[in-house]
């Protein structure tokens, strides 16, 4: 059974389009299960009904033709219970609803089972039999498992079926995707998808103007995988036997015949460029061999692939006529890391849509840096059919429009023009103090350090800097960075912002942040070894690090350091005696570097309950929200699927702060919040009523909340934050601070997050 499931899993995945994969999954159920009919029906939410999209058993003709409403008949009622329905005799049953056009008649035995995504039904996958029975346990067991299996796939190859219509329509149809705002603000712009190299799978259709030059690539390419596969099997003829040594030649053969070389070039000559014409042979060579019943056989598509993996691997070290970046590109990708996109000038970069990720990953924190609205987290968004489409990008609500028709573009640039209009006023905030009309000062400090460069671009704007993420120099070199090379860095953002204070982060790696040069393979990357773990199992590297801070700090004196991820007193006793044995050193050797003020991030929720101790060794705090609700909601910063839960609103959250900043002001320490939640307006709200010392956001954020802090006296704030306390549901509380903000007339600060 559990092979029948992989195998139906497996075809389903590779068929081209939902058509193909529903008949090959009615098909399959029918025989596998032993049925008279199976058939699938799928909502539409246009019209709000379910339609019969694919049967095996009724009449062919009543596919697309036959539609029930969302609680009509026996589909409905499957679809109303979220659960199966399994009826001896569908007809005798009160819901049974007659449809003369698939000429059902004479059946009587019914199981429906509905195929659920991320909690929404999409559709209901129907078996009939002839004669009365009831299904048995196995068989109901059977088919909620593959529906629970294929919903992923079904809905994939929805938003891809609607997306290929869409664009084939001559009138233009927009086609809207949803996922979760990533960073604030509209792109309207031209899509460029990027993907990883070598990643065979996420390769887009590019039309090409020049298949002479693609073929050649690609067969200069297939050239030289042949001369690698020839090197290999001649250094491993002294180790294989020779049966082994005879994949190679297969490997050869299937390079020399006609269908993997000739079948790609066919394709390039009908204008896909060579990575997209070697994909589509690939996978299409490779669904075939995943289907054969043979075990050996269905091995051979991992060597298909991989060889497909090699070609396009010498391809990609081709220099193929590379991609402009020209104005308004919104770039598109499943997964875009964050150095990916530090290396691309920004000045063309309208917008970012990753089908992964959500707000508080690492790329839309840089996103948000930069001022580049983002879309994160488009579960099934079909990234290979977008290269060079029009799409809006709206970073507000997380919504993608592909192919805006002009109406829908007209609407957006009428927004953006809103926008840039609201940023107009904001601007005139600048330079005015972060100060509460009853008072109350609370400074506003910058993050930096995500964008490549050293902190030159800096602002006049912000009282310091809250947050130098130092991963970025060490992510943008091969091995790590010398300490004098840290030094200069450093030292050009001490002075940039000399006399405000910069708390210089040390090295938080580990996680969703991996140095290419130290690779760190973990099951639980982001409960595992990371941020101070690292630095002082390493103090090596650590104390480089300190004695760059130290001494960039000579003659400014501006500098705090903050340790990461702590989690114990012991940890942070040890990183202590570290600072001080590389203070000790320097004096030392004469530098007169002077003791910084040390503080930690309360990141880890075992810290909250350890301030007393934690403030007898520190000078300050700093709260890093995006890792403490991941940890103390446990849910996955980054994981699209849970999005909808990471809130940082959550009273869970509001309360932990809490805690800190009472036990920390016992003891006179001051506590500041550097996470995201510090630049979102309504949370920057109640953090003024939490009393925290200081906010640090990224610079595009730190208007807005500066108009927040000007627009509300913190006794006002502490009584909102009593009212969201009593709410029991972060959706609430976010709802009530997005009403005050509309009251008081901040309503262009609203935003959808969570
Ligand atoms: C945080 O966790 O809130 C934080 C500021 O650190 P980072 O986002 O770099 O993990
Ligand atoms: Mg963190």
């Amino acid at each position: 059974m559990l092979d029948t499931l992989r195998r139906i899993v497996q075809e389903v995945n590779s068929a081209p389009d939902l058509q193909s994969a529903l008949d090959i999954i009615v098909a399959r159920v029918k025989i596998s299960v032993g049925v008279d009919v199976a058939s699938v029906y799928l909502l539409d939410a246009v019209n709000h009904d379910f339609v019969l999209r694919a049967t095996d058993g009724l009449r062919k003709d009543a596919i697309g033709k036959v539609r029930l409403g969302y609680h009509e008949g026996l589909v409905g009622m499957v679809c109303e219970r979220e659960e199966p329905v399994n009826l001896e005799d569908a007809p005798s049953h009160p819901r049974y609803l007659f449809v003369s056009e698939t000429g059902e008649n004479p059946y009587h035995g019914f199981l429906g089972v509905p195929i659920i995504q991320h909690g929404k039904v999409l559709g209901v996958l129907v078996v009939r039999q002839r004669q009365v029975r009831k299904f048995g346990d196995d068989e109901e067991a059977f088919l909620v498992t593959l529906a629970a299996q294929l919903a992923g796939a079904i809905s994939h190859a929805v938003a891809s079926g609607d997306i290929t219509s869409a664009l084939a329509h001559p009138a233009g149809i927009t086609t809207c995707l949803s996922g979760l705002p990533g960073s604030p603000g509209v792109a309207i712009g031209r899509a460029l998808v990027v993907y990883p190299p070598a990643n065979l799978l996420v390769i887009p259709d590019r039309t090409t103007s020049d298949p002479d030059g693609e073929v050649a690539i690609f067969e200069s390419a297939v050239a030289a995988v042949k001369d690698d596969l020839r090197d290999y099997a001649n250094r491993m003829s002294a180790v294989l036997p020779s049966e082994e040594l005879a994949l190679f030649d297969a490997l050869l053969l299937m390079l020399d015949g006609d269908s993997l070389v000739g079948e790609t070039v066919q394709r390039i000559r009908a204008g896909n460029w060579a990575p997209g014409a070697l994909r589509e042979t690939i996978t299409q060579h490779v669904r075939v061999f995943e289907t054969m019943e043979d075990s050996y056989l269905r091995e051979r598509a991992s060597d298909i692939h991989d060889l497909g993996r090699r070609i396009l691997t010498h391809m990609q070290s081709i220099p193929v006529a590379s991609v402009e970046l020209t104005e308004n590109t919104v770039l598109v990708g499943e997964d875009i890391s964050a150095s990916q996109l530090a290396e691309i000038p920004h000045q063309h970069l309208a917008g970012i849509v990753c089908a992964s990720g959500s707000s508080s990953s690492h790329v839309a924190i840089l996103a948000q840096a930069l001022g580049i609205p983002a879309v994160m987290g488009i579960k099934d968004m079909p990234v290979g059919r977008l290269d060079g489409q029009t799409i809006i990008a709206d970073g507000y609500r997380g919504d993608v429009y592909v192919n805006p028709t002009a109406l829908v573009r007209e609407e957006f640039e009428l927004l953006r023009s809103q926008e840039s209009e609201l940023t107009e006023l904001l601007r005139e905030m600048a330079g005015q103090p972060s100060i509460t009309p009853d008072g109350v000062e609370l400074p506003l400090y910058l993050n930096i350090g995500l964008v490549s460069g050293n902190g030159n671009e800096v602002h006049s704007e912000g009282d310091g800097v809250g947050l130098y993420r130092t991963e970025v120099p060490f992510l943008m070199q091969v091995r790590f960075p010398s300490e004098e090379e840290q030094l200069r860095i450093y030292r050009s953002a001490l002075k940039a912002f000399a006399p405000r204070p910069v708390n210089l982060r040390t090295l938080d790696v580990g996680g969703d942040k991996m140095l290419p040069y130290f690779p760190v393979y973990e099951d639980n990357p982001f409960l595992g070894w990371r941020g101070i773990r690292i630095s002082i199992d390493h103090p090596e590297i650590f104390l480089v690090q300190i004695r760059a801070m130290l001494r960039a700090s000579i003659g400014l004196n501006n500098l705090n350091i903050m340790l990461p991820m702590i989690s114990s007193v012991s940890e942070l006793d040890i990183a202590l005696t570290l600072i001080s044995q590389a203070h000790g050193e320097l004096l030392e050797d004469g530098m007169p570097v002077v003791r910084p003020a040390i503080g930690i991030m309360i990141e880890v929720p075992s810290a909250v309950y350890q301030i007393e101790a934690m403030a007898k060794r520190v000078d300050f705090f700093s709260i890093g929200t995006n890792d403490l609700t991941q940890y103390l909601l446990a849910v996955d910063r980054n994981n699209s699927r849970v999005a909808g839960l990471y809130q940082c609103l959550h009273p869970a959250v509001l309360r932990a702060i809490q805690q800190v900043v009472v036990q920390a002001h016992r003891f006179g320490k001051p506590v500041s919040v550097c996470g995201e939640m510090a630049g979102d307006p309504a949370a920057a709200l109640a953090l003024l009523g939490l009393r925290v010392n200081s906010l640090s956001m990224s610079v595009s954020n730190l208007p807005r909340v500066k108009w927040v802090i000007r627009s509300f006296a913190q006794s006002e704030a502490i009584d909102l934050l009593e009212q969201a306390l009593e709410l029991e549901e972060p959706r609430a509380i976010r709802a009530m601070y997005n009403n005050v903000l509309e009251l008081g007339g901040l309503g262009g600060l609203v935003r959808a997050g969570n």
